[in-house]
């Protein structure tokens, strides 16, 4: 174990334990996840919905999304990502960007009683209180505009509320934490990026970019910003995590950080077994998940993560358990305030960890944060009330322009 481990170890063990009997009761752990509105900031369902066969009403075996399980889940909005792999770029990026958004809305087009698409925080907290859930969009990678405003304002007109800067290979204007430096962050246009997006009042996304992508965002977006899906560095030190440093900054400029549930992101020694002997097991994986299902994305990511528990099966890696998740969560809350973190699963995206298998069992979130000390009103931000405090606070911004 590291002197790392330990630190966030002692951190957690000094958390005020006033909440434990709250916690204790699992009636008023459920009453209060069904009452709060909860949001999902990351899920990557897109792909399936690409499939016109896939139905999102019905109840699903494999994957982690659909509308049965969200609603037993106590889910009340999701981001679906438009996500195509950032090295197709050009028109074509953005023709398959477009086909993504037309899926998604085809999808609530298909389920009125159960599904309605928002674009605001007010939106959000209507289609709630409908008993509807609420559907938004963000757009995952800035390659999909192609270098061209236009294609912003066109995302925006078409209802989408974020754009993460970059997915894991630099954009021409902005580097990914996982390529190598390029531009030292933002270039000129990107800094035009960040500065249109405020004006749209679209929330500018933190997730993948490198340390210094977000020191250029926090020192020109005026208004705050979000993480969509990014876990703790201290804790599993990957690139892909935001040190303490990010998380207190992303904080202090009132922002939110939504924790990834991805197992290489939660764990360290499960990132540590899957990139050993050269990332042996992870190009096995992949390779093996290429050769059944070729470029389909929704088939490649499934595929992986049924192939990735396989291995835990064998013991070749370690298990990865759910409440690492209350980990991170935890974590980034002592550090920046608990008003500042927040979901962003990375369902249907990513490797999930045990007992955290698809949205039925965000509730159990909920009931473990609050026996492990988080007051009832902080609990709520973090289902979502932080990021619905975010959505305002960029629709006022761009109010102003
Ligand atoms: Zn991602």
């Amino acid at each position: 174990m590291s002197k790392f481990s330990f630190r966030w170890l002692a951190w957690l063990a000094c958390l005020p334990l006033t909440a434990v009997a709250a916690g204790a009761d699992p009636a008023a752990a459920r009453k209060l996840h069904f009452d709060a509105v909860v949001i999902d900031t990351h899920d990557d369902t897109t792909q399936r919905l690409l499939d016109p066969a896939f139905d999102l009403g019905v109840r699903h075996a494999d994957g982690s999304i659909d509308i049965p399980r969200m609603r037993e889940g106590g889910l009340d909005a999701i981001f679906f990502s438009i996500w195509i792999p950032g090295t197709t770029t050009g028109k074509e990026a953005v023709g398959k960007a477009l086909q993504q958004i037309e899926a998604v809305k085809r999808q609530v087009a298909a389920h009125p009683q159960d599904l309605e698409l928002v674009t605001t925080a007010a939106g959000i907290r209507r289609a709630a209180a409908a008993g509807r859930i609420a559907v938004l969009l963000g757009v995952e990678g800035g390659h999909m505009i192609d270098n061209d405003l236009a294609n912003l304002r066109r995302f925006h007109e078409l209802g989408v509320r974020y754009m993460t800067l970059t997915h894991s290979v630099n954009v021409d204007w902005a580097d990914s934490s996982t390529d190598t430096p390029k531009n030292a962050g933002l270039s000129d246009f990107g800094r035009e990026v960040v500065r249109e997006m405020n004006r749209l009042g679209m929330m500018v996304d933190v997730s993948h970019v490198s340390d210094a992508t977000f020191d250029d965002v926090l020192a020109i977006s005026t208004a705050p910003v979000i993480a969509s899906h990014s876990s703790a560095r201290a804790i599993a030190r990957v690139p892909r995590n935001m040190n303490d440093r990010m998380i207190r900054a992303l904080a202090a400029k009132d922002g939110v950080m939504h924790v990834n549930f991805h197992m290489a992101f939660l764990s360290q020694p499960y990132t540590t077994a899957i990139k050993a002997d050269g990332k042996r097991i992870d190009n096995a994986i992949n390779a093996q998940a290429e050769e059944r299902c070729g470029t389909d994305e929704a088939c490649l990511i499934m595929t992986g993560s049924q192939l990735a528990r396989e291995r835990v099966a064998a013991g070749r890696l370690p298990r990865v358990e759910w409440t690492e998740i209350v980990d991170h969560i935890i974590y980034a809350a002592r550090l920046g305030g608990a008003a500042h973190v927040g979901l962003g699963s990375d369902f249907d995206g990513a490797d999930m960890p045990y007992g955290m298998e698809d949205v039925t069992s965000l509730p159990k979130i909920t009931a473990a944060l609050l026996e492990r000390g988080v007051s009832p009103e902080d609990v709520r931000g973090i289902l979502g009330g932080n990021v619905l405090r975010v959505m305002e606070q960029v629709e006022a911004v761009a109010a102003k322009h």
